[in-house]
C-alpha cells in the first residue's frame, strides 16, 4: 500500500464532516480575568458568525456577583443578531431552575440550553456545592422546564476523563450520569476533560464504550477537550476515530478551568478547524474568517493567546 493509499484508508474510517460548537463567548469569557464590554462581545460574536459557525454558546445565567464576566447575559441575548439566510443555533449555559427562569425571558433569541455537573463528587462540591444526586435532582426540573419551552438540551459532564481531586473517574459512573440526563430529556451529552487529564488511548476507549451504550438512542455525543497539557488535538483525533462528530472549542484557546492554577484552556477552534480541514473533514467554517475573529479577541484582550494558528497562520501548500 502506498503512503497515500494508506492515508486514504485511515481517512475512510473518520467522519466526513463534524459539528463544531464555539464556546468562547461563554466558556472563554467566563474564565478570563477581565470583564469584556458587552459591545466588544457583540462585535466578536458577529465576527465568529461571519466565519460560518453554526453553533455558538453565547453566555450563561449565573449569579452576577459570582461571575461578573457574564453579568451582561440579558443585555447580550437581547442585542445579538442572527446571521441572515442560514441556520444558526445559539445556546445558553444554565446552572439551575432560577437561571433558566431568567433565560426564558429572552426567547426566542436562543435555541438550546446546556446544563452541567461533574462526574466526581469532590469536583461537583467544589464547583456547585452540591452532591451529584442533588445536582441531578435540580437539573431534572431545569431540563423539563426548558423542554416545555421548546428548547433543545445538552448535558455537559465535567471531569469525565479524570478529576483533579479524586483522580480516576470510572467511565461506567460517567455513563450512569449521562443516562440520567438522557432520561430527563437531554438529546446531547458533552463529555468534558475539564483539567486536561485525558490521553488519546483513554479517549478512544471511552467513546467506543459510550457509543455502545448510547449509540442506538440517537443521542449526540460531544467532546469538550481542554488543552491543559497539550493533548487536546490528539484527543480530538482519537475521538474522531471512535466516531465522534461533535466538538466544542474556543477561539484563541480562551477559557478552560482554573484548576490546576493558571492553566488554560479549551482546544483552540482555529487549531481544531485547521487540523480537520487538512484531513479532509468538513466543518462549514471559513478558517481565514475565523482567524479574523481570533485576532480581534487577542487585540481586545491585549495579550497573546494560546492558539497556534494565531502565530503560524493556516497551512500553505503553495508559496504565494
Ligand atoms: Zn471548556
Amino acid at each position: 500500500m502506498s503512503v497515500e493509499q494508506s492515508a486514504r484508508s485511515a481517512a475512510s474510517s473518520l467522519p466526513r464532516s463534524v459539528r463544531v460548537r464555539e464556546v468562547g463567548p461563554r466558556d472563554g469569557f467566563q474564565n478570563e480575568p477581565e470583564v469584556i464590554a458587552t459591545a466588544d462581545k457583540l462585535r466578536l460574536i458577529e465576527l465568529l458568525l461571519a466565519s460560518g459557525i453554526e453553533r455558538l454558546e453565547l453566555t450563561s445565567f449565573v449569579r452576577p456577583d459570582v461571575i461578573p464576566q457574564l453579568a451582561d447575559a440579558a443585555e447580550l441575548l437581547d442585542s445579538v443578531r442572527r446571521p441572515e439566510g442560514r441556520d444558526c443555533s445559539f445556546s445558553v449555559l444554565v446552572p439551575n431552575p432560577r437561571g433558566l427562569e431568567r433565560a426564558l425571558q429572552h426567547l426566542p433569541n436562543f435555541d438550546e440550553i446546556s446544563v452541567f455537573l461533574s462526574a466526581s463528587e469532590t469536583h461537583n462540591r467544589h464547583n456547585v456545592n452540591r452532591s451529584i444526586a442533588e445536582s441531578l435532582a435540580g437539573l431534572e426540573k431545569t431540563i423539563n422546564d426548558a423542554r416545555a419551552a421548546g428548547l433543545r438540551c445538552e448535558g455537559v459532564i465535567a471531569t469525565s476523563f479524570g478529576c483533579p481531586y479524586e483522580g480516576r473517574v470510572e467511565p461506567e459512573r460517567v455513563f450512569e450520569i449521562a443516562a440520567a440526563l438522557v432520561e430527563f430529556g437531554c438529546v446531547e451529552i458533552g463529555f468534558g476533560d475539564t483539567t486536561g487529564m485525558a490521553n488519546p488511548l483513554q479517549v478512544g476507549g471511552f467513546y467506543r464504550a459510550a457509543f455502545e451504550r448510547f449509540g442506538g438512542a440517537e443521542i449526540e455525543l460531544t467532546a469538550h477537550f481542554h488543552n491543559t497539557r497539550g493533548q487536546g488535538l490528539a484527543n480530538v483525533l482519537a475521538a474522531l476515530g471512535a466516531g465522534v462528530c461533535s466538538f466544542e472549542s474556543s477561539f484563541g484557546e480562551l477559557g478552560g478551568c482554573p484548576v490546576p492554577a493558571g492553566s488554560t484552556g479549551n482546544v483552540a477552534s482555529e487549531d481544531l478547524v485547521s487540523m480537520l480541514h487538512e484531513m479532509g473533514i468538513e466543518t462549514g467554517i471559513d478558517l481565514d474568517a475565523l482567524l479574523v475573529a481570533s485576532r480581534a479577541v487577542e487585540a481586545t484582550l491585549g495579550r497573546r493567546l494560546g492558539a497556534h494558528l494565531l502565530r503560524a497562520g493556516p497551512v500553505e501548500w503553495q508559496h504565494r
